[in-house]
């Protein structure tokens, strides 16, 4: 039986997600045009959305994957990350980007972040380097880029790999670059929720060719049918198998979807962009509340719209304010727990304290719904909501 209520207003309000993606008919068009084609993996598309990628961010190479996890691991495989090896990179973030260091056999090492961005503090990766160091994987938190030219230059200086997450940071910029041509790998996804989607997808893209052929023959098994590389030439239809890979690979379907998405790219990060405007412009005074902090380096992608609760001026915690917006049928999310706290982390022995920075912040946040096609009723809705139920918990 259905529950009889009183405010069947608030009741019938559609849930504002917190990031949704944009599909329109020209995005339904070129998937329904692969289908009718040839080629359904592995084909013409798969090489155009590549290409377009790499013209986009300015790379020399881009090497599309099934996801994004599965393009860390291959760059984590590239770079030679193996059994002994130590790779640093933030709490503060999805799980993938320190399990593609376990899925090689090494050791992820959490450097805390910067009380201002979020992301990981170039002083702390310095701290953790040693002799076992092998790589470094900062993430582009929220689409703002990570302090790159700090964490490139002990890149160099230590001999390390940069494999830089940028899952959040498709057309966001760092001194005037577009993120994807600066570290030695880059790794965007095309989950629903990210900039732009292929149901599932990612891709590395480098500006290494010696990067760009391993990441290639991992994709696909480890196989190679390159003439030039061949240890035996049997006859036209011989391969070898030479390294342990994957399958990997990422169908022409989903390369027809990401290449129509890429062209509404831009268009997507200037609404992005106008809505966190929005939200700073609304919040900003809030005493309660920290809006985002921006580094005037860098244009963010603004994947995430991160608000930070000032705890000692409210009554609440987090978990009540955060129940009191999903009250009001906005979908709030909290990005990110510390990777370490998930019980599979603590079972291999990292222990709470290890980044108090990242702890703290992890009490104080929450993420508002901010995607391309969220109205301005909507956007509205969500400042109300905010500024109604922090009021209600201000002390
Ligand atoms: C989404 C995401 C990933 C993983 O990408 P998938 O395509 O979902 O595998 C990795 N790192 C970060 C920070 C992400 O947000």
């Amino acid at each position: 039986m259905k529950k009889l209520t009183s405010d069947t207003t608030k009741e019938n309000k559609r849930f504002l997600p917190y990031g949704r993606q944009s599909i329109d008919e020209e995005d339904i068009q070129a998937v329904i045009e692969v289908l009718k084609g040839d080629y359904l993996t592995t084909g013409p598309t798969l090489a155009e959305f590549e290409k377009a990628v790499a013209d986009y961010v300015g790379a020399e190479y881009a090497v599309a994957f099934s996801n994004g996890t599965a393009a860390l691991h291959a760059a984590c495989f590239a770079a030679g990350i193996q059994s002994g090896d130590e790779v640093i990179t933030s709490p503060i973030t999805f799980a993938a980007s320190a399990n593609c260091i376990l899925y090689q056999g090494g050791k992820p090492v959490f450097a805390d972040v910067d009380e201002r961005t979020y992301n990981i503090d170039p002083a702390e990766i310095e701290k953790k380097i040693n002799s076992k160091t092998k790589a470094i994987i900062p993430v582009d938190f929220t689409g703002q880029p990570a302090e790159l030219d700090t964490i490139l230059e002990f890149a160099q200086r230590h001999n390390l790999v940069v494999i830089e997450d940028a899952a959040h940071a498709l057309g966001a910029e760092y001194n005037g670059k577009k993120i994807g041509s600066i570290s030695d790998m880059t790794m965007f996804s095309f989950h629903p929720v990210k900039p732009i989607t292929t149901g599932e997808g990612g891709v590395i893209t480098t500006n290494d060719k010696d990067y760009y052929e391993k990441l290639v023959q991992f994709r696909t098994h480890g196989i190679t049918r390159d003439r030039s590389k061949l240890n035996e030439d049997h006859g036209p239809w011989y391969y070898e198998m030479q390294l342990l890979g994957y399958n990997y690979r990422m169908t022409d379907i989903q390369a027809a979807l990401g290449l129509s998405q890429l062209k509404k790219l831009d268009r997507f990060i200037t609404r992005r962009r106008e809505i966190a405007t929005a939200y700073t412009e609304a919040f900003g005074d809030i005493p309660e509340l920290v809006t985002p902090y921006q580094s005037p380096l860098s244009q963010s992608g603004w994947h995430l719209y991160v608000i930070r609760l000032k705890l000692e001026k409210l009554k609440g915690s987090r978990k009540e304010i955060f129940e009191a917006l999903q009250r009001e049928k906005i979908g709030v999310n909290v990005h990110y727990i510390p990777v370490y706290y998930h019980p599979y982390y603590q079972k291999l022995g990292y222990q709470r304290g290890l980044c108090p920075i990242a702890e703290k912040i992890y009490e104080e946040i929450i993420t508002l719904p901010l995607f391309p096609a969220m109205t301005d009723s909507d956007v509205q809705e969500v400042i109300r909501a905010v500024k109604t139920v922090v009021k209600n918990y201000a002390k």
